[in-house]
């Protein structure tokens, strides 16, 4: 590895300007391992935020995909497509559920999961249902998910937003029932389990337990969504399941292509007949290409353990973290090392942007989200060598960045 910056990234002149992008390339990857277009290697810890589930350029993925596109990559939903049921019964039987509607990005299944909420109600006779958010939770970037969305930056200048939310903060069910108290236009609560962008902030068990009670006490639905959290980044299918509870309506995307663009909603009985024909659909929804994406990841996350890989690895990797950054633990400089499996978070006493540009400049790839928190979501594959290295990285970075002065 070469530390020079040889490549200076062509200012884009005719992509829309949408991203802080880094001065960076990439042409190809293997494993946890991507290389740039001047041939310098990184070790990846961003997965393309939770996406590559195993890994680039994984042998058994590639052979399917390359299969897929010989036979069918697109028809139409005018047609049955086997593809979706098997896939569809993947999810049901590892979620416990019992439907699937197919999209293709978070958050098209976000808004499914608000118009199912919202027809839920009208069902009901409620005219103008009303549906519990939280604070700092990100649904996306449509208008509806930036309604529901819990950051004014993702909403500056978009307004005016979608109505119907009751804002309340997470892991406070005291919070949420006065909230809602005498309000008979509820008719959904609506949560990340592990909320990403938000910070990687965790949902309790306690929580998700009391908030399942409640939602099953007053006929609500209790929607996770768990499109960063889900897909067995936290040593479980869904990380709802830590808590012993089943969801009535799960957003999936992110990981559940392996970075073929594939979205779904997840339902169990309670919001498996809301939809009838004509209510809901996508063009791209579910077309072969995408549906052999996610049987193909699946299939292959349980031929190599990759669940108990999530847990194990991002356990030692954790502890690794906790273990290079004691003193700044202890001092209050690192207020918390957060989340579960390979999901983890690093809350810092301060901003630390600027780690994203310096930890690439040693060669590894990390996100910085809620300004102060490094966020962590490599490839299920993640070796233990390699999340040792992460760290080795990461730790003395930090460590110079709450040395500097504020
Ligand atoms: C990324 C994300 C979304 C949005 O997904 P897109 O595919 O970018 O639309 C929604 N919810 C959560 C929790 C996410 O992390």
């Amino acid at each position: 590895m070469s530390s020079e910056k040889s490549f200076v990234a062509p200012s884009s002149p005719h992509v829309m300007n949408t991203y802080g992008r880094l001065p960076v390339a990439l042409s190809h990857g293997q494993g946890c391992r991507v290389w740039d277009t001047n041939g310098r290697d990184y070790l990846d810890a961003l997965g393309g935020i939770a996406v590559n589930t195993v890994g680039h350029n994984h042998p058994q993925l590639v052979a399917a995909l390359q299969d897929q596109v010989t036979k069918l990559i697109h028809t139409s939903n005018y047609y049955h497509i086997p593809l979706q049921e098997e896939l569809a019964a993947m999810l049901v039987e590892r979620s416990g559920m019992t439907n699937v509607f197919f999209c293709s990005t978070g958050l098209e299944a976000n808004e499914a999961a608000l118009k199912l909420a919202r027809k839920f109600g009208h069902d009901k006779g409620i005219e103008r249902p009303e549906i519990v958010v939280y604070e700092k939770a990100f649904h996306g970037r449509s208008i509806a998910t930036l309604s529901a969305t819990g950051n004014p930056k993702v909403q500056a200048g978009f307004g005016p937003l979608v109505e119907g939310f009751i804002r309340v903060p997470i892991n406070s069910i005291d919070g949420l029932k006065a909230a809602t108290a005498h309000n008979p236009n509820v008719v959904a609560v609506f949560f990340e389990a592990i909320q990403g962008e938000g910070g990687v902030n965790p949902m309790h068990m306690d929580y998700l337990r009391d908030v399942r009670a409640l939602c099953d006490e007053r006929d609500w639905l209790l929607m996770v969504d768990e499109v960063q959290c889900g897909m067995g980044r936290t040593g479980k299918w869904f990380a709802h399941q830590w808590a012993g509870i089943q969801p009535d309506v799960m957003p999936l995307a992110k990981g559940l292509g392996s970075g073929v663009p594939v979205g779904a909603v997840v339902v169990g009985p309670k919001a498996a007949t809301i939809f009838q024909p004509g209510n809901h659909g996508s063009t791209f929804g579910g077309n072969p290409l995408a549906m052999r994406a996610g049987v193909e990841t699946i299939r292959i996350m349980e031929a190599e353990g990759l669940l108990d890989n999530a847990a194990r690895v991002g356990a030692h990797l954790k502890a690794t973290l906790e273990q290079g950054l004691a003193s700044e633990l202890a001092s209050g400089a690192v207020k918390e090392i957060r989340g579960m499996g390979l999901m983890l978070g690093i809350d810092l006493a301060k901003p630390c942007g600027a780690l994203v540009q310096q930890a690439l400049d040693k060669g590894l790839l990390i996100s910085v989200t809620a300004d102060s928190v490094v966020r962590l979501v490599p490839s299920l594959i993640l070796s233990v060598a390699e999340a040792e290295e992460i760290a080795a990285i990461l730790c003395p970075l930090i460590t110079a960045l709450l040395k500097e002065a504020p």
